[in-house]
């Protein structure tokens, strides 16, 4: 059992934004209207993330941290039709057998309590105020594997991968207020009032991000919407577009070409738009349990989407082409 964790967080924490991502995403899954996450020392030194969601009820909050005790799915079935965004019930252990980990949560809004976990091991249970929602510090990640510890990269690099998870949640989700603070600085500011061109003005500025364009199709299968930055306001990184599944954010090349595609001879080779999508369609058409990450999804129509994709991003500069 023990081991097994250990084995899973080689593949779910790899680095302090692995854990910060499935802390967050755990937090959205619990119907948080408010996220605030604290980094010290790039995530190395402590993350603790807060949240107003449902807590966790005294009944499942051990189980929370085995494996594959997700209260997420009941059901093969449910597998898919995910509508969460955690499944598979593996990050709260994985993260609990390399770091110490403190949990403190209500539930029932009556009785609160504090876990301490550390290397897979319950340390203390002890009683807690009352609160809502529920709050995650993860201290001391990774003091159990010297080797991962190691291949991390500088403070910098790794605040780096934290922030862009906190904006690409941001942008996966404006109807939720996200802030994010490395040693005690805002990083990350949204006010959790839906609006999406408010979410990329607070990341990208309101110079990079003004003149989008706003982005609308839908097809028998699909609806897309969003926003794409003109062709003046070109970055020398991909990592500028953001994709989004059903609320997930996700890694397909297939969509990235798609926009690109339609962008056509407007960008200078090399140079990359900042586009945010938004694209629903029904659950049974995306198999997103192919990596643990949950990130890489297998989409059963790719190329009809990537035609609408390319086509929609088209028309809107249109003008522009000719
Ligand atoms: P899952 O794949 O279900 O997300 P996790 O290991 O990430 O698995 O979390 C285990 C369980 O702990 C979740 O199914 C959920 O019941 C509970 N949990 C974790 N974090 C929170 C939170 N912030 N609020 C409410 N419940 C939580
Ligand atoms: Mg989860």
């Amino acid at each position: 059992e023990q081991l097994s964790n250990k084995i899973a967080a080689g593949e779910v924490v790899e680095r302090p934004a692995s854990v910060v991502k499935e802390l967050v995403e755990n937090a959205v899954d619990a119907g948080s209207s408010r996220i605030r996450v604290d980094v010290f020392e790039g995530g190395l030194s402590s993350i603790r993330v807060m949240d107003d969601g449902e807590g966790i009820l005294e009944e499942d909050r051990e189980a929370a941290f085995f494996r594959h005790a997700t209260s997420k799915i009941k059901t093969d079935r449910d597998l898919f039709r995910i509508g969460t965004l955690g499944f598979r019930g593996e990050a709260l252990p994985s993260i609990a057998s390399v770091a110490e980990v403190t949990l403190t949560t209500s539930g029932d809004g009556r009785t609160g309590e504090k876990i301490i976990v550390k290397g897979g091991q319950v340390k203390t249970r002890t009683s807690a105020p009352p609160r809502k929602g529920t709050e995650i510090i993860v201290e001391d990640l990774f003091f159990n594997t010297p080797a991962r510890l190691k291949y991390l990269k500088t403070i910098h690099t790794e605040l780096g991968h934290i922030s862009d998870i906190l904006n690409r949640m941001a942008l996966a989700r404006p109807d939720i207020a996200f802030e994010l603070y490395n040693e005690g600085r805002t990083m990350l500011k949204t006010s959790g009032r839906n609006d999406l061109l408010q979410v990329l003005y607070s990341i990208y500025g309101k110079t990079a991000a003004g003149e989008m364009k706003v982005l609308k199709a839908s097809s028998a299968d699909f609806q897309i919407k969003g926003y794409a930055a003109s062709p003046s306001e070109v970055r020398s990184s991909r990592s500028y577009m953001t994709m989004i599944l059903n609320g997930r954010y996700i890694k397909n090349h297939a969509l990235v070409k798609a926009v690109l595609s339609g962008y056509n001879t407007l960008l200078p080779i090399g140079k990359f738009p900042i586009v945010c999508l938004h694209i629903s369609l029904n659950p049974q058409l995306v198999d997103v349990n192919v990596h643990p990450s949950k990130m890489e999804v297998r989409l059963s129509k790719e190329k009809a989407l990537q035609e609408l994709v390319t086509e929609t991003v088209r028309n809107v500069w249109r003008n522009e082409q000719l």
